[in-house]
């Protein structure tokens, strides 16, 4: 089967072909920098991490672009609530955006372009639509895209625009989903502003959120891109209004595949800043759950399903990565040069390759794909507990687990350096000290899993690894 997506401008899967042989161009909604992200951004974020990490494992070379969002309603609201300058203040957020990404172990994209850098391309497109006349000045001197002027407009979210005539027009960047608007292109400066303005042709202001990413995906990935994906609350108005002015200015289809994924929900609510259920990462790494557990609970559920989140799951997430973790500590120490090989783990190997791809080239069928290699890791112990294995057999499947971490990024590493082994005997002294025999215990299991030997001798805690 070739691979294929769900895509939401069409509303059915499709085979996957790029514009250009062997590169895929996409654009991924990044952040805006207003505040921490929270764990259902990055349930969007390793999505797309998965998504970029399968195509490259099919051979393609990725062109990704992320855009930070470091002007907008939001952030101006947030930089003057504090008294700071907006750069400082989106300075904090896009730094720990980075950070958390790196924790979560996502792959950096090619680009990340800041829309407080990209003025001038957004003035540009805004300055073609207004010559086309499908953008307007209007009494309170903003520039707004008409709606109304672009037949298609709805084709991605489904709205009709035939019988909506749109309702009037909305400056804020995002608006109730039940209404049409003309939407702000450029904002005239206002006094909730502030000191954030932009001198341009159409008098002092700022962009409109939807511009931006017109303006820094065509930038950097050409008018017509491959692949183009965000959460599913971006569809409307976001993405819509992306299609209508890019495509008027450009005459050309914008994007070929719009990739849309489901929301991280708590107790059947969005996870969102607004209702106040949100958690952050660094929350719950503080609360004592490993990133790898977060990435693990947040990938293996299909990107077009809801993800419910609760602490049960992300403790059930930790029993899987035990198990990964103790059948490659295994295969370490158990292969042996006095085994030969054996043609059943030569069979599941390939078997797994096959169950692996074939799920995946399904629209990224997540669930099955993981599921397959669990059962295969039940035959795998068995006949190793049996019958042993071969160090070369052991090779190819550590080769195997290697190739499809490169697309997952779940494996636990076995092999800890020596900086986190000491990282860890020193958070198990701290442990004792403090009396807290069960922490100290768990972390003593911990290294004795990864093959670390602790031992408490009268001149302090020594540690080797176990032979
Ligand atoms: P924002 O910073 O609000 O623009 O959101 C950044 C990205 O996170 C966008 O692609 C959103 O669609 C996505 N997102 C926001 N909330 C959730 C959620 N609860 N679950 C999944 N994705 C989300
Ligand atoms: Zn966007």
């Amino acid at each position: 089967m070739a691979l294929q997506f769900y895509n939401t401008l069409t509303k059915r899967k499709e085979e996957f072909k790029s514009i250009e042989h062997g590169i895929v161009r996409m654009y991924t909604c990044g952040p805006t920098v207003y505040d921490y992200a929270h764990i259902g951004n990055f349930r969007t974020y390793i999505f797309e991490d998965l998504l970029r990490r399968y195509l490259k494992y099919k051979g393609y070379k990725v062109i990704q672009v992320m855009n930070i969002t470091d002007v907008d309603d939001k952030t101006i609201r947030g930089a003057r609530r504090e008294g700071v300058s907006l750069g400082e203040y989106t300075a904090r957020y896009k730094k720990a955006f980075f950070e958390d990404i790196d924790t979560l172990g996502i792959e950096r994209a090619e680009y990340y372009p800041c829309a407080t850098e990209h003025i001038p391309e957004m003035l540009a497109i805004i300055r073609k639509l207004v010559e086309k006349g499908v953008a307007y000045k209007a009494d309170d001197g903003s520039i707004y895209f008409r709606v109304s002027s672009f037949p298609n407009y709805g084709m991605l979210s489904g709205k009709r625009i035939g019988e909506l005539r749109p309702s009037g027009r909305v400056k804020a960047d995002e608006y109730a989903k039940e209404e049409i608007y003309d939407f702000a292109l450029w904002k005239a400066w206002d006094e909730d502003d502030g000191d954030v303005w932009w001198e341009s042709e159409f008098g002092r202001g700022r962009p409109g959120w939807h511009i931006e990413c017109s303006a820094m995906s065509m930038k950097y990935l050409g008018e017509s891109f491959d692949i183009h994906t965000g959460g599913v609350d971006n569809i409307f108005p976001h993405h819509e209004n992306e299609i209508a002015q890019s495509e008027s200015a450009t005459g050309k289809k914008f994007v070929n595949y719009w990739l849309h994924s489901a929301h991280l929900i708590v107790n059947g609510q969005k996870m969102s800043k607004s209702l106040g259920n949100f958690y952050t990462l660094r929350d719950i790494i503080q609360m004592g759950y490993s990133p790898l557990q977060i990435r693990y609970l947040l990938i293996s559920t299909h990107y077009r399903m809801c993800l419910n989140f609760t602490f049960d799951g992300l403790k059930a997430s930790s029993a899987a990565l035990d198990r990964l973790a103790e059948f490659i500590h295994m295969l370490e120490h158990l292969s042996s040069d006095e085994v030969e090989d054996n043609p059943d783990i030569a069979n599941i190997i390939t078997q797994m390759k096959k169950d692996f791809e074939k799920n995946l080239d399904d629209d990224l069928n997540i669930a099955p794909a993981i599921g397959s290699i669990f059962e295969s890791l039940t035959h795998l112990n068995i006949i190793i507990r049996t019958k042993g294995i071969s160090r070369n057999d052991a090779k190819r499947v550590q080769g195997l687990f290697a190739k499809f971490d490169l697309v997952l990024g779940i494996v636990p590493k076995t092999e800890l350096d020596d900086l986190e082994i000491a990282r860890l005997v020193e958070l198990r002294d701290i442990a004792r000290k403090n009396k807290n025999y069960a922490e100290a215990d768990k972390i003593r299991d911990e290294l004795l899993r990864r093959g670390i030997i602790v031992e408490d001798t009268p001149k302090g805690t020594i540690w080797r690894k176990r032979i």
